[in-house]
């Protein structure tokens, strides 16, 4: 069980598989006014950069669970460096229906709402693991200006431009979920390029290091149109943000 090879190449030097930089990551960890030993689940956990500084950080307690084989290893990795192997554990495998044995305190799904069918979806499956007075923390990208045409949706990478809604739209799409915003920390367009030209250099030696490969091609492809495109569009229509929620 593994994801599309083509994102363990691509990200496979990441830490943060999103437009967040460690700064942002702390910043959240900060808003939360996390305590030492809440618990912490996180579906989608990639390298477990989250997981693992928050433990250092603030002495939180973590389950991080990731269909990535490469991503997981690399999260076990970085909880020994950080020094913090006996707070977060991490699983490699399929975190769709997912739920806790023991409720947390946080419920995060950062980056990969698809794991419950969409936001709503992860949000229901994400609550059934929360304690009273838990938070959801969502990671979802939004629409910084509304794409005026449908190829524009899809140079960004969506499918269409109903994937996703502007700021003020998502915002009040939690609220009729029945949930409060309490909390929310933005990615910026340096963090987008923190996320997506982090991959260029990381394809370049891929190529170099694996001419003869299956996926050279597509890779050498990637590589060759990526800057031009991320530029282009999602550098410059795309949001992203981490949302916190709690139940009216
Ligand atoms: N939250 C992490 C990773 C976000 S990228 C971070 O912010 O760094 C999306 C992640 O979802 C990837 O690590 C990918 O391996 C993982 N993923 C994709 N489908 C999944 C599934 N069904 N179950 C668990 N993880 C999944």
């Amino acid at each position: 069980m593994d994801i599309p090879r083509i994102f363990n190449i691509t990200e496979s030097a990441h830490r943060i598989h999103n437009p967040f930089t460690p700064e942002k990551l702390a910043t959240l960890g900060a808003a939360l006014r996390l305590e030492t030993g809440t618990r912490v689940l996180d579906l989608g956990s990639g390298s477990g950069e989250m997981l693992c500084t928050w433990a250092r950080d603030y002495g939180v307690m973590g389950t991080g669970i990731d269909m990535s084989q490469l991503f997981t290893e690399q999260a076990k990795l970085r909880a020994a460096e950080l020094g913090v192997a006996d707070k977060v554990k991490f699983i490699h495998g399929d975190a769709t229906g997912y739920v806790s044995d023991e409720k947390v305190g946080v419920a995060a799904c950062v980056g990969a709402t698809w794991i419950g069918g969409g936001v709503a979806g992860t949000i229901e499956l994400l609550a059934r693991s929360l304690r009273t007075g838990g938070i959801i923390l969502i990671g979802e990208p939004y629409w910084r200006q509304l794409p005026p045409t449908e190829n524009i949706a899809k140079e960004c990478l969506a499918h269409s431009v109903s994937d996703f809604l502007i700021l003020p739209e998502l915002l009040a799409s939690f609220g009729r979920l029945g949930y409060d915003v309490v909390e929310m920390v933005l990615a910026n367009q340096d963090g987008w390029d923190r996320y997506e030209a982090a991959k260029w250099l990381t394809m370049h030696r891929w190529l170099e290091a694996n001419p003869g490969d299956d996926l050279a091609k597509d890779v050498r492809a990637k590589l060759t149109s990526e800057p031009e495109r991320h530029a282009a569009y999602t550098r410059e229509y795309l949001g992203w943000g981490v949302f916190a929620l709690m139940p009216r």
